[in-house]
């Protein structure tokens, strides 16, 4: 009876100092970009419960991003994820996946980002079991990257290469700045001026192609001899956030009302930005400065290594497309060769079901309303691997551009072969 007695003591006191040691626990995603509705906190388990916010009519909700507070470093913490079950647009409900890597990013100083280790996924909800790395810390689908960092990125590149040009490409439908920046150009006026455009996040929740677009940008302004060619024979225009609306709100962006912004790409677009950037590319086309586009993404969870969107009818396209196409492959397999290895062929957009759908997506009108030898396309880097990191991202994004690189040195104006 005593030893009882002392057992439930001895419960009530651990139960007791649990409480204590959760009691300051909370989660909040009041801040730029971020996106969770707190269901419950545990505080005598230190469970944190959410699911990524809807945001009516802006697309799908699986993008997610919290910060923590109260916690103790080391204490064992709980985030269960559970999918929106709210309609995101009429009759659309968004499907577990999207919202639910397999390891989270987690951050002492909303800076620098690792991931979680596995979570487990039972019952539509994935448990990510982590270890406070501090009392406050965040956690997010994966490393954000916000409109404000982009700010950052184009002032530092800014500040390194003075004759960098930093640009305005048009205010949003709400009233914020997409900007961007052109590096580089030809000054030798015997020779062509190559003009490339990459851009990233038309989808907002592809937060990974930013990171991506920061590899690559931030390698052109690095001292890699492919980068100082590429800068001396072309015109790079950059722009690291397309969707900033989204982005700046936390929403996911894709498939939004009334449309899609990488759906928008035809002669009447919704958002501003596509119309300038469409007619930025037009003119670059018409002074005979144009060879490269290319659109970062993000693809489907299930998705192992980054892979081109190629041309649906690739081989009804003009001959010298169809060989610069090829060269583009070949050379990319060979740069982006790991930790996120290209996949060896072009994939194709087969979702999208009809002609008129796929001509307004950014690459394919891109290349309906540019010279035979323009070379546009999609890159999918993969968001549910180990690698899917700041580092392994800008990876990608650096041996991207040294395909760019090797990509214009091949003469991708001269004559099909
Ligand atoms: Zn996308």
């Amino acid at each position: 009876m005593k030893f009882v007695f002392a057992a439930c003591l001895a419960i009530a006191a651990s139960t007791l100092q649990a409480e204590m040691e959760f009691a300051n626990l909370k989660a909040t995603a009041d801040f730029p970009g971020g996106s969770a509705v707190v269901k419950s906190v545990d505080r005598n388990l230190g469970i944190i419960h959410i699911s990524p916010q809807v945001r009516s009519e802006r697309g799908w909700p699986c993008w997610w991003y919290l910060r923590v507070d109260g916690a103790q470093e080391g204490q064992p913490i709980t985030l269960k994820l559970t999918a929106s079950d709210g309609e995101y647009r009429r009759g659309r409900v968004l499907s577990t996946d999207w919202s639910q890597p397999d390891r989270a990013a987690i951050s002492v100083d909303n800076v620098t980002w690792t991931q979680t280790p596995k979570c487990q996924k039972a019952n539509g909800t994935a448990t990510y079991s982590v270890q406070a790395p501090a009392e406050s810390f965040w956690m997010a689908w994966g490393p954000p990257f916000l409109p404000s960092h982009a700010d950052e990125v184009l002032e530092s590149l800014k500040s390194r290469l003075p004759r960098a040009t930093m640009f305005e490409l048009a205010k949003t439908r709400g009233g914020r700045s997409v900007r961007g920046i052109r590096i580089g150009g030809n000054t030798d006026t015997d020779s062509p001026e190559y003009g490339v455009w990459v851009q990233a996040r038309q989808h907002a929740w592809e937060a990974g192609s930013s990171w991506v677009g920061r590899g690559f940008v931030e390698w052109l302004a690095s001292d890699d001899q492919a980068a100082v060619n590429l800068r001396r024979v072309a015109a790079v225009y950059y722009v690291p956030v397309m969707d900033v609306d989204n982005a700046a709100m936390g929403a996911g962006g894709k498939d939004a009302v009334p449309r899609d912004h990488n759906r928008d790409w035809d002669d009447e677009p919704h958002y501003p930005e596509v119309a300038a950037a469409q007619k930025q590319i037009l003119k670059l086309n018409a002074d005979q400065r144009f060879d490269v586009f290319v659109d970062l993404h993000n693809p489907g969870g299930n998705e192992r290594r980054p892979y081109f969107f190629g041309p649906i009818n690739l081989d009804k396209l003009p001959a010298v497309q169809q060989q610069n196409h090829a060269r583009w492959l070949a050379i990319c397999k060979d740069a982006i060769s790991g930790p996120l290895p290209l996949e060896p062929g072009y994939k194709f957009a087969t979702y999208v079901k009809t002609d008129e759908e796929r001509n307004r997506m950014s690459a394919n009108w891109v290349r309906i309303h540019t010279t035979d030898h323009v070379l546009s396309t999609t890159l999918e880097t993969v968001w549910n691997t180990p690698h899917s990191t700041q580092a392994g991202y800008m990876t990608v994004g650096a041996q991207l551009g040294r395909a760019v690189s090797r990509y214009l040195e091949s003469n991708p104006r001269g004559p099909a072969e």
